[in-house]
């Protein structure tokens, strides 16, 4: 039997702009011979519900707890999409521009996790911004790390991304009490928690392409569309 892929998507707020491509996108290039469900937490009440799409209602909850509180929606609603091989989370503003196969995105046999390679940070972790302090439990040490990914994209086996989700949405609560949030929200924790789960695939930074950006030296898979050309990230945010 093929494996089903789960994707799950956020767009609360103004963010609801993408959906149509990135669903467009996603349909025409990631992993075409494959059945994917998509489960959108959004308030947009123009996206529906349909044989592929399920929504979702979440409400937003303004920045940054709209990206810092992913994994606690994941958790949340597991019931829904439990049942897939593979559950993958893109952002908002991504959009697949070149097929992807499964043998290049999908785990394989020792992996369990899938992260993207910062498109900043590609050539060595030394230097990325891993959370530094140490009263927060997102802190990492840049020497341990194979590499700094993105949060942009990000998935794995079922069960294994709803246990990384079960933990980090425990840390991000337990950094709350105390009075701690990670530098960069679930980007910092999804770091730290690859420190220590270093068997994950890591996709090159061709799959978190900046748009328009010049002299990029990887073949660029998945855009992430410039947020400036929609009002920009103060607009999109408000
Ligand atoms: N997001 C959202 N509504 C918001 C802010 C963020 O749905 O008001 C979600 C959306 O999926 C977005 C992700 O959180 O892609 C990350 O936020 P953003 O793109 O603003 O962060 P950046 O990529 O700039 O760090």
């Amino acid at each position: 039997k093929k494996p089903t892929i789960g994707v799950l998507y956020i767009c609360t707020g103004k963010y609801d702009i993408y959906w149509q491509q990135f669903y467009e996108s996603s349909e025409r290039f990631f992993c075409p011979g494959l059945e994917k469900h998509y489960y959108i937490f959004t308030d947009s009440t123009t996206i529906k519900s349909s044989e592929r799409i399920t929504v979702i209602y979440q409400q937003r909850l303004g920045w940054p707890y709209d990206t810092l509180m992913r994994f606690h929606l994941f958790v949340r609603e597991r019931h829904l999409y439990e049942h897939h091989d593979f559950l993958f989370f893109l952002n908002a503003n991504m959009q697949f521009v070149r097929k992807i196969r499964p043998s290049q995105i999908l785990p394989s046999d020792k992996e369990k996790l899938v992260a993207v390679i910062h498109p900043y940070y590609y050539e060595s972790p030394v230097g990325a911004p891993f959370e530094s302090n140490q009263q927060s439990l997102a802190y990492a040490d840049p020497a341990k790390a194979r590499h700094y990914v993105q949060g942009c994209l990000n998935g794995g086996i079922t069960a294994d991304y709803l246990h990384m989700s079960e933990v980090l949405a425990k840390r991000i609560d337990d950094d709350q009490k105390n009075g701690v949030i990670a530098v960069w929200h679930d980007e910092s924790h999804l770091n730290a928690y690859l420190v220590t789960h270093p068997e994950y695939k890591a996709l090159d930074a061709g799959y978190a392409k900046p748009e328009g950006r010049a002299g990029f030296p990887f073949k660029e898979r998945v855009v992430i569309l410039n947020k400036n050309n929609q009002g920009g990230l103060a607009f999109l945010r408000s």
